[in-house]
């Protein structure tokens, strides 16, 4: 049950005082009615079935799930996901944000790492997710089951989450792996913002991998020096091989939501940029410098441009691929 109490999106749910703490930013691009009309009225609920739990079995899965010592990032923002597949922790005395949830597999991994660092997962209060192919949504239902957090996503992402099963209009339709249904998605209209406690997280629509790819955004303070966080979803142009990014009538905004996404990549401001799969930002190299004493090896206020850059230039090369194949 969910109700609005003094402006806010509050909800009522397993945890005592839970309403207290839920909050939803009203900051730019939110309306409040909106929420109210819509997101009450749109609140996803799966069926009464218990999720299945889904194990893929895929090549690179055990080799993504390889167990990874969770650290401090920078400030309140923790790595809590495993070798291949970034999750994170944004923490507040009001709660906790977590993104991301690995493989099915990897939700016992995330959790560890949470208790590890002295977290609670019942103070958990808001679950986001960046896309929904199984390597990043497949440990969401355990995690949300085991910490009675709320799953935000995308309008587009949503439904998805809920069904287990991504839609026709995913480049990878043909070849995703279902993910364990997540009981229940509150989506969040693009440019909004989810809040916990003091906690604001900005989510920027950078589709085209899928249809619902969601970037996230945040500050996060060390003492009094304040770094914004970017959370880069997926940029890659991959498909299904009877799958055209240039000619999708499941998706024919792929190409526009690729460049639409690029462009709020390079304008957003962007200190450290944190990736699903942490190679694709360099983690482990990164951190590698900073563990060697470069005390700001994360931080590179160019690589949310340069991430935007270099997967331009990979669909571009897909894209003219694409187009020598056409009659
Ligand atoms: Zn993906």
């Amino acid at each position: 049950m969910s109700c609005i109490e003094g402006g806010h999106l509050t909800t009522a749910g397993q945890h005592a005082g839970e309403a207290r703490r839920h909050d939803w930013s009203r900051g730019l691009g939110t309306v409040v009615s909106l929420l109210a009309a819509t997101l009450l009225a749109a609140t996803l609920l799966a069926s009464a079935a218990l999720p299945a739990q889904v194990t893929p079995n895929c090549s690179s899965c055990a080799v993504w799930n390889t167990p990874q010592a969770p650290f401090r990032i920078y400030g309140n923002t923790y790595y809590v996901g495993t070798r291949g597949l970034t999750a994170l922790l944004i923490t507040s005395s009001d709660g906790h944000v977590l993104i991301d949830g690995g493989l099915s597999e990897s939700a016992p991994l995330i959790a560890a790492s949470i208790r590890a660092l002295g977290f609670r997962l019942e103070d958990i209060r808001a679950i986001v997710n960046s896309h929904v192919h199984y390597d990043h949504a497949g440990g969401l239902a355990e995690l949300q089951r085991l910490s009675g957090g709320e799953v935000f996503a995308s309008s587009r992402s949503a439904p998805v989450l809920v069904r287990g099963t991504v839609g026709r209009d995913d480049p990878q339709y043909a070849i995703a792996f279902p993910i364990a249904a997540v009981a229940r998605v509150r989506p969040i209209p693009a440019g909004d913002s989810v809040r916990v406690g003091d906690l604001t997280l900005h989510a920027l629509a950078t589709a085209g991998h899928t249809p619902g790819g969601t970037s996230w955004t945040w500050r996060s303070c060390d003492g009094h020096r304040c770094l914004s966080l970017v959370y880069g979803d997926s940029q890659s142009a991959i498909s299904a091989d009877d799958f055209l990014f240039t000619k999708s009538a499941d998706y024919p905004r792929a190409l526009e939501d690729f460049a639409a996404g690029f462009a709020a990549l390079e304008q957003v401001r962007c200190d450290i940029l944190l990736t699903p799969h942490p190679d694709a930002s360099a983690m482990w190299d990164r951190l590698a410098k900073r563990e060697g004493g470069a005390r700001d090896a994360l931080r590179d206020s160019s690589a949310c441009r340069r991430y935007a850059e270099t997967a331009r230039r990979a669909l571009d090369k897909r894209v003219s691929a694409e187009r020598a194949k056409m009659p």
